[in-house]
This record gives structure tokens, sequence and C-alpha cells, in this order.
């Protein structure tokens, strides 16, 4: 798998904690609608139209855990009105339960 990568470069590190650099977890205690961020480059392909004047939007490679449905909502950059949209869609949905999986503990996985 390729990946874009910054040029900073100059240490080298194991294919294991490439891929560990690749995701980041972080709990999220001050809203009121989602409760944890997951970045990965994973998501940095998915594309969406923006609800408010149909522009491509891209995904800023960063989804959001729904805490009243327990969805993963994908975080699109409108590049028509700067506005970012966190969106759920269903044929994302296998997408970002997969990335969650591979990141969140393994003591909390419970399928
Ligand atoms: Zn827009």
């Amino acid at each position: 798998m390729v990946l874009a990568r910054s040029s900073s470069s100059s240490f080298i590190i194991k294919k294991a904690d490439m891929e560990q650099a690749d995701m980041e977890l972080e709990d999220i205690v001050n809203d009121p609608i989602v409760s944890k961020r997951i970045k990965s480059n994973k998501l940095l392909g998915l594309k969406k139209r923006c609800p408010d004047d149909g522009a491509w939007m891209t995904s800023t490679g960063y989804m959001y855990l729904i805490k009243a449905t327990s969805d993963w909502a994908v975080e699109y950059l409108c590049p028509k009105d700067g506005e970012l949209i966190r969106s759920w869609s269903p044929e994302v949905d296998a997408t970002t339960r997969q990335i969650a999986k591979e990141i969140l503990p393994k003591t909390k996985r419970n399928e």
C-alpha cells in the first residue's frame, strides 16, 4: 500500500509503527453529539456532494462517533463554501466500522 507522506521522514520506523502513526484515536468530552474522533488515511479517498451547493466535498481524514446512533460520521470539506460537514451514509458504513475495529482497543471488541 502506498500512502502520501510528508517529507520529514529522517528516521526509520518499522511497518507496524507506521500503521499506528497512520491512525489516531481521541476522546471528545465536551460535545453533545459525538464522543470519539479517529484520524485515518483510509478515509482520504471518500467523496460526497455538499448538501448546500452540490459541490464535491473530499474527506478530511477524520471520522466521529455519533453518540445517539453509534455510527461513524465522516468529516468532509466543501471546497466551495469552506464548510466542514460530518456525514454518515450507508455506503461508507463498512469502511468506517473496519477502521474503528482496527484502532479501538481489543478489549472493546464485542462483535
Ligand atoms: Zn458547499
